[in-house]
């Protein structure tokens, strides 16, 4: 027999058994019972919280002779009919791969035939938004009139990439999230089903693996119920996963936390030469250091965490015996780290400097130290310089700030290109401008194309306090006195070109 997997089995084929979306499947039951059902829906969220399961039981219980509590009944004609593939009433697109123009008409040239089996035709279209935009127009119009027969629900990981005319014609549910103790359960419950046997801090951990994608962990729990053979282990959980060894991973991290740079890169390099991942580590640093966080911090720490016994009191230790700020200090360190590795191909470089780092941040003494030596330094820097008649541009840590905000807006805007752009730019705030200078006219132009000003006008609005925005050519500094200020902060061996 073909191996079915667990997702697919486990897949809820009525409202009540969808798990984490109760304010959706509240409403859709609600509009079958009340027989005011619409024309056009889109369902957007993160893959693997449910969405396509939902428009499929939906589907259903619109053409169902006898719904049960707004669910379809599985056992009338229609919904027998309906559970058969091939079906041509309930019909499934997948936009990514069929998303051109001809296929859409073709698609909807055929809507106005009736249904076959029950009331509606209903159309499912995964990842919408990877249709071509001419296949949106073809869309478009059959959304602006579709028959009275037709039921098109749209399903998109990405909704800022749908148009606003399609939006504007359909009712939209945003599918949450789910969070892991309802994940946990479902495990559980499905685990208990097939008789296979598991530890609870195991269950918990294939929950969060999820990171609220009931998809994704329920592929983790497949992978873990054939590798520990029908005993699901933490331990097993973590060597599916490709996480650290609990034990190797706590030493690492009181290494990193003690300062020691000798045991710490010692302990990098036998996880390494184990075939472990530098991305996976850091991300394992950074964990271990949350949950001590947590451990210091939260008083039900031992019930959110749900870790096994010796790793708690490991943790415990590590929590009784570092401060807040060093834990933190590390974890940030640890957890910038991801950006950096994915613009590089030296990852065992760049996470070895980064674990030294962690090091020498974990030891306040000599950071504080290093810090009073570089104010020092600048101090004289700043007084040399003032004295040869060079005004100093404004210290604008609050510039930078401000205008990370606005690479961060539109990242979310996901203007993902435009985001990197803003933040190579330089900025300076006065009383009246914030200015934004730009090295590279191309770049410029990017910039001042009317579309992202829109964009970038808006999201700097809020963030303004009154300052008009104005963007300038890179002002290249005065050689001469620039020179001295540089060469005395960084060296003789510095080249400027
Ligand atoms: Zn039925």
């Amino acid at each position: 027999m073909a191996y079915t997997s667990l997702y697919r089995k486990y897949r809820p084929d009525t409202f009540d058994k969808v798990i984490g979306q109760d304010h959706i499947v509240r409403t859709l039951k609600n509009q079958i019972e009340t027989n005011s059902i619409g024309h056009a829906y889109i369902f957007t969220g993160t893959r693997g919280t449910g969405k396509t399961s939902v428009a499929k039981i939906f589907a259903r219980a619109v053409n169902c002779l006898h719904p049960e509590n707004g669910s379809p009944c599985g056992k009338c004609e229609n919904c027998v009919e309906l559970a058969k593939s091939g079906n041509f009433d309930i019909l499934e697109i997948d936009a990514a791969s069929n998303n051109s123009v001809d296929q859409i008409r073709e698609l909807t040239e055929k809507i106005n035939f009736p249904p076959t089996i029950g009331r509606y035709k209903v159309y499912i279209i995964d990842e919408v938004h990877m249709l071509s935009k001419a296949a949106f127009n073809a869309l478009l119009k059959t959304l602006e009139e579709p028959p009275e027969h037709a039921i098109f629900i749209l399903a998109t990981t990405e909704i800022h990439q749908i148009l606003p005319t399609i939006l504007s014609r359909c009712l939209r549910f945003d599918f949450k999230l789910v969070p892991n103790s309802v994940i946990a359960e479902r495990i559980r419950f499905i685990f208990d089903d097939i008789g296979c046997k598991y530890e609870p801090e195991a269950v918990e951990l294939i929950a969060s693996s999820g990171n609220g994608s009931v998809r994704d962990a329920l592929s983790v729990a497949d992978m873990c119920v054939s590798y520990c053979e029908n005993n699901v282990t933490y331990g097993g959980v973590l060597e599916v996963l490709g996480a650290s060894d609990p034990q190797k991973l706590t030493s690492l991290c009181t290494a990193i936390a003690d300062g020691d740079i000798d045991k710490t890169l010692q302990e990098v390099a036998n996880l390494c030469d184990l075939g472990k991942s530098v991305n996976i580590l850091a991300i394992d640093i950074a964990t271990t250091f949350r949950n001590v966080l947590y451990i210091k911090n939260c008083s039900q720490a031992k019930r959110l965490l749900a870790l096994p016994e010796g790793i708690y009191a490991s943790l415990k230790g590590m929590a009784d015996k570092y401060s807040t700020e060093k834990c933190l200090s590390i974890m940030k360190i640890m957890s910038g780290l991801e950006g950096e590795l994915r613009y590089s191909s030296q990852h065992r470089i760049i996470f070895e400097a980064a674990v030294t780092l962690a090091c020498l941040g974990g030891d306040s003494d000599t950071k504080s130290e290093e810090l009073a030596l570089k104010v020092a330094r600048l101090e004289k820097v700043v007084a040399t310089m003032k004295k040869s008649g060079f005004e100093p541009a404004p210290a604008a840590p609050d510039a930078r700030q401000v205008w990370k905000q606005v690479a961060s807006g539109l990242e979310k805007s996901n203007m993902k290109f435009l985001a990197f752009a803003a933040l190579e730019a330089e900025v300076e705030m006065t009383e009246t401008e914030f200015i934004v200078k730009i090295a590279s006219p191309a770049t410029l132009g990017l910039f001042l194309d009317k579309n992202n000003r829109d964009v970038i006008n808006k999201i700097f609005q809020p963030l303004s306090n009154g300052r008009k925005l104005v963007f300038k050519d890179f002002v290249h500094l005065d050689e001469d006195k620039a020179l001295p200020y540089v060469k005395e902060m960084f060296g003789q061996w510095v080249e400027i070109k």
